[in-house]
């Protein structure tokens, strides 16, 4: 385990310009367009089983997607199903119940799950009983934890919750919450079809502050219609200035409308350039350094006490598909429609759509329909861009000795690459530690990408979103 990574960062222009190019997010290696439907339901299970036979079962996480919006954000790259019918939910839920009461089968149950994750979609498109009721059926499925023992989030649309709501949430179990915001500003909203007014923001925090969640995320965007860098620096330090958050997930709005039906609606006209994307991104990252947070990593911020932070200083810091977490120890297991499982040494994904979702349990199987066993290079590979992504550092020696290879020889392909890194100044190496300089940072995503097989070798068969 490394200890006392540094967590400095700089904005460096030059830099920034010359790498500025699309490139995979890294929440999994192998990416999931490389996934294939060659792998199944069979595999997946064979998986399980073997996981749970080992010494000491990995602990678990849990991810369960609620996939309804009641109304579209014009932004959304997301896999949602846009619906005011409500009835919609009630169908699924009765679905995932299904679902998590088979997948609860066939895990052993002395593996406790220490953290689970509602996303989506719109987790709180579910009333308070709704969500009561999912963890009731959770918990008789699966050893959750008691009190505050495990690590239980949720993601929050502040349109979308009742007074009480949050109050509830917090009583049932849920410790953890990320509040969407995106924008301040009036125009801002109504350009992105998610008109929500500052009082309703404030009053979805107040009621989490009062409620006493352990940690409070926001999210915001830059580079949405109307947004310059004065507009945007306004949203973020009055958002730090009133919510006082823990952590801030601040994302670059990539526009590919090719990809995302709901973002055709958004006027190009509008959209900032991207000079002034970048004076955004400047601004953001001096405006919370400023305020005291720390730069994890990509488009994460967090104060530095909170877990976040903590487990990147003490080198155990994570990623997965929800992004930058703690307990990298577990098995991973998605519930619902598209999520992603990553256990033992695969990948699984569910299915994507309602209806064969639903076949699929009313026969009586498994929602898998595609995945990944990894290659013992993958694994390799996997380990370099994950320490990267969260360590900022590669410990040469400590790879060597857990995969028993020598680095030089087996990443002679890259090693001008990394060289040409070094010298323009992305990468410092001192011949065991190959580090990220505070300048390098943002640009994580392309010093990932010199180690990745696949952009090398393979057919892409999406775009990726730009790194910056
Ligand atoms: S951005 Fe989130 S809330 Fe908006 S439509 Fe997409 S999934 Fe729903």
């Amino acid at each position: 385990m490394s200890q006392g990574i540094s967590q400095a960062v700089r904005f460096d222009r030059e830099l920034i310009e010359k790498y500025n190019r699309a490139g995979p997010r890294y929440t999994s290696y192998p990416t999931a367009p490389h996934f294939t439907e060659a792998f199944g339901p069979e595999r997946f299970l064979q998986e399980v089983e073997f996981t749970n036979r080992q010494a000491n079962p990995r602990p678990l996480s849990l991810y369960v997607h609620i996939p309804f919006c009641d109304t579209v954000c014009h932004y959304c790259a997301c896999n949602r199903i846009v619906t005011p019918d409500r009835r919609k939910a009630v169908t699924y839920l009765d679905y995932l119940f299904r679902e998590v009461e088979r997948m609860g089968a066939l895990f052993d149950r002395s593996r406790p799950v220490v953290q689970m994750h509602f996303g989506g979609g719109t987790p709180t498109y579910l009333d308070a009983g709704q969500l009561e009721r999912c963890l009731e059926v959770i918990g008789r499925h699966f050893t959750l934890l008691s009190g505050d023992a495990g690590e239980y989030g949720i993601e929050v649309d502040p349109r979308e919750v009742p007074p009480g709501t949050l109050t509830a949430v917090r009583r049932m179990g849920f410790n953890r919450l990320s509040i969407g915001v995106q924008d301040l500003d009036p125009r801002v909203q109504k350009a992105v079809n998610r008109i929500q007014p500052l009082e309703v923001t404030q009053a979805a925090v107040d009621e989490a502050k009062a409620a006493g969640f352990l940690s409070l995320n926001l999210d915001l965007i830059y580079g949405l219609p109307f947004q310059t860098e004065a507009s945007f620096r306004h949203t973020v330090e009055e958002v730090v200035k009133r919510f006082d958050p823990d952590r801030l997930a601040v994302f670059n709005y990539a526009h590919l409308p090719q990809y995302f039906p709901p973002q055709r609606r958004i006027n190009t006209q509008e959209l900032p350039s991207a000079e002034e994307k970048l004076r955004m991104m400047e601004t953001t990252i001096n405006v919370l350094l400023a305020a005291g947070y720390v730069y994890v990593g990509m488009d994460h911020f967090a104060k530095p006490g909170d877990e976040l932070a903590v487990a990147q200083r003490d080198g155990v810091l994570h990623r997965n598909f929800q992004g930058y977490t703690t307990h990298g120890e577990c098995d991973l297991i998605a519930l619902g429609i598209t999520g992603i499982s990553q256990i033992g040494e695969i990948y699984a994904q569910n299915l994507k759509e309602l209806e064969p979702y639903y076949q699929r349990l009313d026969e009586g199987g498994i929602p898998v329909f595609r995945g990944l066993v990894l290659s013992r290079d993958d694994l390799v590979r996997r380990h370099v861009i994950m320490r990267l992504m969260c360590d900022f550092q590669l410990d040469r020696h400590s790879l060597e000795h857990q995969f028993g290879i020598d680095f030089a020889g087996y990443f002679s392909a890259e090693e001008q690459e990394i060289a040409r890194m070094v010298q323009e100044g992305l990468l410092e190496d001192d011949g065991r530690i190959l580090r990220v300089t505070p300048g390098g940072r943002l640009l994580i995503r392309n010093v990932c990408m010199a180690f990745d097989w696949y952009l090398r070798h393979a057919e892409q068969k999406k775009s990726f979103s730009r790194t910056i």
